[in-house]
């Protein structure tokens, strides 16, 4: 009798748009040694905040919901609960808070908490949810929805390739035109991301032209600051934006998709290097939010050498938010700017699993910022680096 071979698993790479596309497109070099390597950052400030403040305003709306709790919320009794759970769900994977970015108390025992020990992560925390909940909130259709799709392998090699098809995947919350109509009728006070959307003119235009009266906007909050215009994350995160949609569109029950919004959450509390970086992109004229009046004073007079001045409410929530309208064309570019990631990662792989050095297998650029908190700037190449001398004690 003839026993027949197994067939070889036949297997879909799944690529996550911020895990995998994101990161490649911050350094190919970078993403190859922290994601297909598995080799956590040794301070992952990045990477912990973006989880931190996703996992603080995913539970914080679950507790707002069953409970309808009315803002401002205390830190020390209503917060920090949310902040241990979320710290100690991210500990669970490996993902440790950086030193002076957080106060952990996982590993201690009743920890008498003072003012002190409120530090920039918390401080973030505290802003996200009281300035932005009392109106992001009510407007929450479905939270954590988990988009998937497929899509044709591109340049597929049957020799080479690892599968005909890649899959593609992301978590958004979803807001509804209907909790936007009942929450513009009850609401006494006026809610600013109504008033946000109301005053943008590309998205009245679509809501006037869309035949169905049902519509949705998709979420997406990022621990950064609002990126310059010319930095590739402004474009790179409209892309996700775009993509998104057309993931959201491929479900059962949406409705037509009609705009995206981003909240940049470091704007909300700007770290040092954050405010350098605002004044420049100020100075440069390269942001499309500037300062009016006494923040335009403050940023002006401020150097490095002093304190984060105060800056207003509604400028700090000007520069937090960034709604992204959907245009049919600017999906198809998204896709295919994805579709050219997922090609260059492949390839990378290919390359080096035919035995190409890692180092030649991936390329290693980056933006300053980027590579002055990475843990292979010691042995990466970058022309950022190479002005640096790195002594062994
Ligand atoms: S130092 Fe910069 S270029 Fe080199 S791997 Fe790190 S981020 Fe990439």
């Amino acid at each position: 009798m003839k026993l027949s071979a197994r067939s070889k698993a036949y297997m879909i790479p799944e690529y996550s748009l911020t895990g995998d596309l994101l990161s490649f497109l911050t350094c190919n070099l970078q993403y190859r040694y922290q994601n297909k390597g598995t080799l956590p950052p040794s301070m992952p400030i990045q990477l912990w905040f973006g989880e931190f403040i996703h996992g603080i305003m995913e539970e914080s709306y679950i507790k707002w919901k069953n409970g309808k709790t009315e803002f401002p919320w205390d830190w020390k009794t209503q917060i920090r609960p949310i902040e241990d759970m979320i710290d100690l769900r991210l500990q669970v994977r490996g993902l440790y808070p950086p030193p002076k970015q957080f106060y952990s108390t996982v590993n201690e025992e009743n920890v008498e908490l003072t003012d002190d020990h409120e530090l920039i992560a918390s401080a973030r925390a505290i802003a996200s949810i009281n300035i932005w909940g009392p109106y992001l909130f009510p407007l929450i259709d479905s939270a954590e929805v988990l988009i998937k799709g497929i899509r044709d392998m591109p340049d597929y090699d049957e020799s080479k390739s690892r599968s005909n098809y890649y899959g593609i995947n992301g978590v958004i919350d979803v807001l509804s035109s209907i909790n936007i109509q009942e929450t513009q009728e009850k609401s006494k006070s006026d809610n600013e991301i109504i008033n946000y959307l109301k005053e943008n003119k590309k998205f009245q235009e679509t809501i006037f032209n869309l035949d169905d009266e049902e519509y949705e906007i998709i979420i997406d909050y990022k621990g950064m600051k609002r990126p310059g215009l010319d930095s590739p994350n402004w474009l790179h995160h409209q892309w996700q934006i775009l993509t998104y949609s057309w993931l959201r569109s491929k479900q059962e029950d949406s409705k037509k998709i009609i705009a995206g919004i981003i909240f940049y959450l470091n704007e909300l509390v700007p770290s040092i290097p954050d405010l350098k970086a605002i004044q420049k992109d100020i100075f440069k004229n390269n942001t499309d939010v500037l300062p009016e009046d006494k923040d335009l004073i403050a940023i002006e007079e401020w150097d490095e050498s002093k304190k984060v001045p105060e800056l207003s409410d509604k400028f700090k929530m000007n520069r937090s938010i960034r709604i992204i309208n959907i245009d049919e064309n600017k999906i198809k570019t998204s896709l295919k700017e994805f579709d050219d990631v997922v090609k260059n990662i492949e390839k990378s792989l290919i390359r080096e699993t035919d035995g190409c050095k890692i180092k030649e297998a991936w390329k290693a650029d980056a933006e300053e910022r980027t590579c002055l908190a990475c843990d292979f700037k010691t042995f990466c190449n970058n022309k950022h680096n190479q002005s640096k001398e790195f002594r062994i004690p």
